[in-house]
């Protein structure tokens, strides 16, 4: 897979503590990268320097250029163009938060399709495509608040995958769920972003939701301690 995030010694360190103590990490495109660690090993931190959400102390990311969007040198863009790189190349599933609980099912897809760049009419028919797609035709004009934490996260794959984002990151999105439900919202994750040939960047604590990504990365006190794709180089 050619490289589509490179990051090189990245450091972030909050008051005296180094959540990322220098972290050099190539993702391929097309590749589903598990992020796991013991809590408080960086690896929020790390999804968080990848997308753009905060900016390390040190180090380097680059996104390389594909169809959908130029070369980056995310680390050195400022606020507004990495907020440009959130709404049209990235997507976000994250345990919760993303979604807005008093707008419909149908509004919080369309919402983030019109921040994109799409005018209304345009992202409300794309919105309902990725629903009923999601298996969530029916629940369109629910609010948020009134659906079960399975169907919300269909909801927010939905909201993340109609800009049809080159990387999406996720961020514990079974942590919720029991184990059937986060099965079945994993394979639709999988699905909408390694299955249309796009990047996924998942942290999680869950076995079950790494054993179906493509590599694992482990994390501990801010540096990479294993790389399942160094060990298989390594063989
Ligand atoms: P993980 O996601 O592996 O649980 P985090 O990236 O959330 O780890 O945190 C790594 C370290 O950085 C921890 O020691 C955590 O307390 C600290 N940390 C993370 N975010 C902040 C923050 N906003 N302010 C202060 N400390 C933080
Ligand atoms: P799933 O298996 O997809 O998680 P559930 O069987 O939990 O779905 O939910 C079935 C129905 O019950 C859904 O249509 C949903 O609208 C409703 N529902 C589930 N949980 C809640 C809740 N906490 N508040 C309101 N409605 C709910």
């Amino acid at each position: 897979h050619p490289a589509i995030i490179t990051a090189g010694n990245v450091t972030k360190h909050f008051n005296q503590t180094y959540a990322l103590a220098g972290v050099d990490l190539t993702i391929g495109l097309g590749d589903s990268l598990a992020i796991m660690g013991p809590s408080g090993s960086g690896k929020t931190t790390l999804l968080h320097c990848l997308a753009g959400i905060i900016s390390p102390d040190s180090g380097r990311i680059r996104l390389s250029p594909t169809d959908r969007s130029a070369a980056a040198e995310i680390t050195s863009l400022k606020e507004s163009g990495r907020t440009a790189l959130r709404r049209e190349v990235f997507g976000f599933v994250f345990q919760q938060g993303l979604l807005l609980p008093e707008l419909t099912a149908i509004d919080n897809v369309a919402l983030a399709a019109m921040l994109a760049g799409m005018n209304r009419s345009d992202a409300t028919q794309h919105a309902r495509a990725w629903l009923d797609r999601l298996g969530l035709s029916e629940h369109g004009h629910k609010r948020i608040g009134q659906l079960s934490g399975g169907q919300a996260q269909r909801v927010a794959i939905a909201r993340a995958q109609v800009t049809q984002p080159v990387v999406t990151f996720a961020d514990e999105p079974t942590g919720a769920l029991d184990s059937r439900t986060s099965n079945e919202v994993l394979t639709e994750l999988l699905g909408s972003t390694v299955g249309r040939g796009s990047t996924l960047v998942v942290v999680t604590h869950d076995e079950n939701v790494a054993a179906r990504c493509s590599r694992v990365v482990r994390l501990a006190d801010g540096r990479i301690v294993a790389d399942s794709a160094m060990q298989e180089a390594a063989h």
